[in-house]
């Protein structure tokens, strides 16, 4: 009785919306006894209403919702509980930024009138501390899958060849109508052929294992990642250099914070390789030894120049990131891949086989965590609660890259909205200038603002900045241009003094 009066308070919602699928509720865990071919043997199939392979950002998300809409749901990890964001992406990766934020702010003191004498700074203990916080993630997202009663299943799912779509872990099968692909990404790593030596280095997942501060770090690639990971090191005293095959960073972005991420790299110290690519890494007594050729493209002519870094005790790659696909049997069940081996979905996310889905990183567009979440929840409302619409709006995505200074970016690019708009139809307004907080200060960083407009009605399609504080800055003008504002709205909106943020209602 106890436990009918908990589902019927729970559930109401979904008993109202779809009676069948809080009846499917009870059918927890049924087991189909298959008979098989002759020379088969019989199998014991586990039957869920929604079984998701993935317990990351997508995969929690879309489990936790069909099971409060009333499915019956399990959810595969192979790894940890939480995914990439949780173990090696953005919450580990903030704990690094916020402690070099840290380092910065320590540069200022003295400029603010205190004085602070012999600060030692422990890698060991910051990773001790952020370890801890990680597993306490981890078991939080085990109590609520317990807690929603979905069940947890730890294992490598792989599709087995049978002609319905089912799941192999440890030997046990598992099926469902709706099957759920959320099973991320990994870093990209260079084979020994493409660069001798390239495993002596470590990617963004071999970072958050270091057990001290790197003396002398050297980052590949020109990412969100590696921009990140360069900022990180080399604010809290690891010398740096950042090994990039063009002349900037971050060159998906607008062209006005890719300008300003690439200078202030330098002006914090990153020692920054243009137009350069690693070409072997050797080990000698005094650490890795990285061979680096650097070319101009503008300059035809020239050879290739050779340079070395030496007794470099962490080289990283950040090159890039490849879909979790290959392991899967997915070639088998008639879900398309790119030639990345991304899956493609529709905006439903519909993978080309019916009843099996994908979201997040696996399928390639906006590897971004909310965005996984997002979708995940999106189809789970689909699925389980029949409306038929529910789908994510991939426009407008915001997002923070925590550099130093952190960047805010929403929409369009001024290059994507020229493209798409004409030239004609597009107005940017832009700044730069020193915040209120470098005004005392002897270190300097500028804060650098663009707004894109089309149209007659001057409609905001685009926010971009680089300066401090804008990763708290984004969020509310994302709002703003998600409702559809104009420059005139922006205009209309009071300052809010002295803060960096009033210039984006102040531009002309
Ligand atoms: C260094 C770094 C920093 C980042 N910072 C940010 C940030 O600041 N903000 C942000 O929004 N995003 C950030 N991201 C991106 C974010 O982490 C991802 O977009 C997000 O985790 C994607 O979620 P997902 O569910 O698609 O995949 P994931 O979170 O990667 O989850 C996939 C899960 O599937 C499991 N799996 C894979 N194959 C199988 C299988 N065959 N069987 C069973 N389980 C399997 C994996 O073990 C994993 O747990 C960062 C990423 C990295 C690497």
């Amino acid at each position: 009785m106890a436990i009918l009066i908990q589902l019927t308070q729970t559930r109401a919602l979904s008993f109202f919306v779809l009676p069948k699928q809080l009846l499917s509720s009870f059918r927890r865990h049924r087991v189909i006894r298959r008979s098989m071919a002759s020379d088969q043997t019989a199998a014991d199939t586990i039957q869920f209403d929604f079984l998701v392979i993935g317990g990351g950002s997508g995969g929690l998300a879309g489990a936790r919702r069909a099971a409060e809409l009333g499915a019956t749901t399990a959810v595969i990890e192979s790894h940890k509980l939480g995914g990439t964001c949780v173990n090696v992406g953005c919450v580990p990766k903030k704990v690094m930024w916020n402690a070099a934020v840290h380092a910065e702010y320590l540069h200022d003191h003295s400029d603010y009138g205190f004085e602070v004498d012999n600060i030692r700074f422990s890698w060991e203990t910051l990773k001790a501390k952020r370890d801890i916080y990680v597993s306490h993630l981890n078991h939080i997202y085990r109590n609520n899958l317990d807690k929603a009663k979905i069940q947890t299943i730890l294992g490598h799912a792989r599709f087995t060849s049978g002609p319905q779509p089912t799941v192999e872990v440890n030997g046990k099968k598992y099926t469902a109508p709706h099957i759920l692909i959320a099973t991320g990404g990994q870093p990209t790593v260079l084979s020994e052929n493409e660069v001798p030596g390239a495993n002596l280095g470590i990617t963004s997942d071999g970072f958050f294992e270091l057990e001290s501060l790197p003396k002398r770090s050297v980052i590949v690639g020109a990412g969100y990642i590696a921009v990140e990971m360069a900022g990180i090191l080399s604010t809290l005293g690891s010398k740096t250099s950042l090994i990039i095959r063009q002349t900037g960073v971050l060159r998906n972005f607008d062209s006005f914070v890719s300008a300003n991420c690439t200078k202030e790299l330098q002006n914090s110290g990153v020692d920054l390789w243009r137009n350069s690519h690693v070409k072997s890494v050797s080990k000698t007594d005094k650490g890795l030894l990285v061979t680096l050729a650097t070319k101009d493209p503008e300059k035809k002519n020239e050879e290739e120049k050779i340079s070395t870094i030496e007794e470099v005790d962490c080289l990283l790659w950040a090159i890039g990131r490849q879909p979790n696909t290959s392991g899967l049997n997915i070639g088998e069940m008639g879900v398309t891949t790119d030639d990345r081996g991304h899956i493609v979905v529709d905006e439903f996310q519909n993978t080309s086989r019916q009843g099996i889905y994908a979201v997040g990183d696996v399928c390639g567009k906006a590897l971004l965590t909310p965005v996984a979440i997002a979708a995940g929840r999106k189809l789970a409302h689909r699925l389980f609660e029949g409306k038929k619409d529910s789908k994510l709006d991939y426009s407008s995505i915001p997002t923070v890259v925590f550099s130093h200074p952190p960047i805010g970016t929403v929409g369009l690019t001024e290059e994507e909205a020229i493209k798409s708009r004409g030239k004609e139809n597009v107005k940017i307004y832009k700044t730069s200038f020193t915040p209120m907080y470098h005004a005392i200060t002897t270190r300097k960083s500028l804060c650098i603002m663009k707004l894109v407009c089309v149209g007659k009605e001057e409609t905001v399609v685009g926010l971009h900045m680089q300066g401090l504080g804008c990763d708290e800055m984004l969020q509310g003008f994302a709002v703003a241009i998600k409702m559809g504002a104009t420059k005139s709205h922006f205009d209309k909106t009071i300052a809010i003094h002295p803060t960096s943020s009033e210039e984006f209602v102040t531009m002309r």
